[in-house]
């Protein structure tokens, strides 16, 4: 089944049933691969603290036979990360019309600076469904300072502009950070100047180099400001927004919000790339991340090493890894996760329980609960959640 198939089926599932994607279970619907770890920059909070590329990273025949693998087991979505994807181009665009070829939409992240107009049309040409772009403050300093070199504040708005005139879907990602919280209304109005229609609203996972400046993220308090804020934005401008790093069930909770104010915003679904499957945290249940040696870890916030593509098909993997399957048992949790109600459709972010505590089945410091009770969502009625993965 060809990708455009693949988009019509999901648009229709959209209008006419109200759904996103869906999940067969056990699949890995949706896949991340870092293809290098090498990047033209050094983050401050890098999750991957990426630098140079790795030692023996995947090459294109061991790469499309990953992606065969994938199409088998019912991948629907693969979204080429790093380091910074464009540093390996050509491979990059080879494996978009593979997965193109095979009905598995091919998206990507960058940091935009080697994004051009030409290698936009590239991408596009290669099959990319959608580019997501960092923005990480209005001010260009305040997104240098964190992107931690001069001037790439200007590339990646050249970089959305370059995407935007050749109808490339752009994703603008940004940091909601402790300190930078309070300019969020002015990056919208900035964005939505730029003609953005979507943004995803990172939270900052402690991780590689994001661990050392985890006192910048954000308060309980401010988290539930920012969905708040968010739902009204959604609802007074025509923009959508999700919220990546651990944070799964912001579309349901977002989407309750606007039942109760009867009110829902145009292609919702489609463009935050909603799964219906209640599961919450997706790592290992529906989705793992592929590291640029073949290395496969269960979510790219939760860096432990269940498999290699090189010695272990991903069928053996995905299906006998002791730590997946450790994964898809809800009543493994401990500490609150482990006695909450929402624990099978929720189930905390893993990722971030593992570097808060060491253990991965730990309680997930980040927890929505009071707000899902104040909305009145019950376990029952969560039955989708958002990718909420970079
Ligand atoms: S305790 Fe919080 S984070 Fe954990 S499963 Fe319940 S609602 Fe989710
Ligand atoms: S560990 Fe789970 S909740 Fe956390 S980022 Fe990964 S998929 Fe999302």
């Amino acid at each position: 089944m060809g990708v455009g198939f693949k988009l019509l089926e999901l648009l229709l599932r959209q209008k006419l049933l109200g759904k996103g994607l869906s999940a067969t279970p056990n699949s890995p619907l949706i896949v991340s691969y870092a293809v290098t770890k090498a990047c033209n920059l050094r983050c401050l909070h890098c999750h991957v603290s990426a630098r140079e590329a790795m030692q023996g990273e995947l090459n294109l025949t061991e790469a499309t036979r990953v992606i065969d693998e994938l199409s088998g087991l019912g991948t629907e979505a693969l979204i080429f990360s790093g380091g910074e994807p464009l540093l390996r181009k050509d491979f990059v665009m080879a494996l978009a019309d593979y997965c193109v070829d095979l009905g598995i939409i091919p998206a990507m992240l960058s940091n935009g600076l080697l994004l051009s107009r030409k290698v936009a049309w590239q991408l596009k040409d290669a099959g990319i469904k959608a580019v997501g772009i960092p923005i990480d403050s209005v001010v260009p300093e305040n997104h240098d300072k964190l992107r931690n070199l001069p001037g790439t504040f200007e590339k990646a708005v050249k970089a959305i502009k370059a995407c935007k005139e050749v109808n490339l879907e752009v994703v603008v990602t940004t940091m909601a950070l402790r300190d930078t919280y309070d300019e969020m209304p002015k990056r919208i109005e900035f964005l939505a100047k730029l003609g953005v229609e979507q943004v995803a609203v990172y939270d900052l996972v402690p991780v590689g180099r994001g661990r050392d400046i985890m006192d910048q993220a954000m308060s309980a308090e401010q988290r539930v400001n920012l969905i708040r804020y968010l739902h009204k934005m959604q609802d007074a401008r025509d923009m959508v927004f999700t919220m990546s790093g651990g944070v799964p069930l912001f579309p349901e909770v977002v989407s309750e919000m606007h039942k109760h104010a009867d009110s829902k915003p145009r292609d919702l679904l489609l463009k935050e790339f909603w799964i219906d499957s209640s599961v919450g945290c997706h790592a290992g249940l529906v989705y793992f991340s592929l590291r640029p040696n073949g290395d496969i870890y269960p979510c790219t916030f939760l860096p432990i090493k269940v498999g290699n593509v090189r010695e272990q098909s991903v069928t053996e993997i995905w299906r006998g890894s002791p730590v997946l399957k450790e994964l898809r048992q809800r009543s493994n949790l401990k500490g609150k996760c482990g006695d909450c109600a929402y624990r099978g459709v929720c189930g905390g972010c893993r990722g971030r329980a593992y570097a808060c505590t060491g253990d991965y089945l730990e309680s997930d410091p980040v927890c929505l609960q009071d707000l899902l009770v104040e909305e009145g969502i019950a376990p029952s009625e969560v039955e989708r959640f958002g990718w909420c993965v970079g």
